[in-house]
């Protein structure tokens, strides 16, 4: 076995964390895996990946479940869209394909919401299949063990780091091979303290000798932000029933609930809107991250004798709320206030 190789599963044995998803070869609970990990810390996502395993034990579980439970099951994960492509993907395997799990990579890279790292992933863990994964943590070992200056994100850089990963891929134990690269770039060479002192790479790591570990992986862009002001209205009737109104347009939360939503284009004209009106409550101003995009989000409450219900909206007590999937933005916000509010 080459050095390199044997070097990192050697490291890997030595080092590794007990993940539940490692201890199996079915593919449906490893697709399931690697799907909620996409994105999302390995801590939070255990919690969830078993959640999802004890209430759909198999993929025919999944594809009879109907999407809302599958969202309230998600939620908190962020990045919805991936848990409606699981949903989708679950019912194509199971009725489209009558239940049999795509057995290799050019079969897995078919199904929808799986790219190239994902239908690796799947075909070494389940099938042993010598196909190399490179997620962000491949990309970190490689660029500096190889010294490589192409940047990560650009076409060429993705197909340099593939070949590369190809390469070096054991053809023996690749679903080996490919936890342990990942393993070593989540524990080890870390992105910002990398522990090169104990390293046993450090021999052979390019960058370490050339002094360049800081600037590797190398990135052409810086992700373009755009911030968005909301203010979401709960109203709440005489009866004590509040409003909800499903996302159905292809945006951010698609399929999710929310209170009654105002937008606003300026912080500017967010403060006017506030100004101008009465509101019971107005929450101090919440802000949330995503990827592209920086949502300054308040709350207002209000009450009202009645409410007349706009197209799309529903009414409902709050004690109801937690049948509906909701966004962490509105979960967080509820955890803080609602019992003052809906007191
Ligand atoms: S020497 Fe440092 S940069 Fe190089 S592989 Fe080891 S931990 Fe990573």
């Amino acid at each position: 076995m080459p050095e390199f190789q044997a070097t990192i599963i050697s490291w890997y044995h030595q080092n590794k964390r007990n993940l539940p998803w490692r201890e199996t070869t079915n593919p449906y609970f490893i697709w399931l895996s690697e799907i909620i990990l996409q994105q999302t810390r390995i801590e939070q996502g255990t919690s969830y990946y078993l959640k999802f395993i004890k209430r759909f034990p198999t993929i025919k579980d999944l594809a009879q479940a109907n999407e809302q439970e599958v969202l309230n099951l998600w939620q908190g994960l962020g990045y919805y869209s991936r848990a409606r492509n699981l949903h989708t993907t679950a019912k194509y395997i199971y009725f489209d394909l009558k239940g049999e799990f795509p057995k290799n990579f050019a079969a897995l890279i078919l199904l929808k919401g799986v790219g190239v790292y994902t239908a690796s992933a799947i075909a070494s863990f389940a099938y042993n299949e010598s196909k190399a994964v490179v997620d962000g943590n491949v990309y970190r070992v490689l660029s500096r063990v190889f010294n490589v200056e192409t940047p990560i994100d650009s076409g060429i850089g993705k197909k340099e780091f593939q070949n590369l990963a190809n390469e070096l891929i054991s053809s023996e134990v690749p679903n080996i091979y490919n936890q342990a690269i990942m393993e070593f770039g989540a524990l080890h060479c870390l992105p910002a303290n990398p522990l090169c002192e104990k390293c046993p790479l450090q021999f052979s790591c390019l960058s370490f000798a050339a002094g360049t570990i800081k600037i590797r992986p190398a990135k052409n862009k810086k992700v373009k932000i755009s911030p968005r002001y909301f203010v979401f209205k709960i109203a709440q009737d005489a009866e004590g029933k509040i409003v909800m109104i499903k996302r159905t347009e292809k945006d951010i939360w698609q399929n999710l609930f929310q209170f009654p939503l105002f937008e606003f284009t300026s912080q500017e004209k967010k403060a006017t809107f506030l100004q101008a009106h009465n509101f019971d409550f107005v929450s101090k101003e919440n802000k949330h991250i995503l990827s592209h995009q920086h949502i300054f989000a308040t709350f207002v409450f209000q009450r009202v004798k009645k409410i007349n219900l706009q197209q799309g909206e529903q009414k409902l007590f709050p004690s109801q709320i937690d049948d509906f999937p909701i966004p962490r933005l509105i979960e967080k916000f509820l955890e803080k206030e609602s019992a003052q509010l809906f007191s």
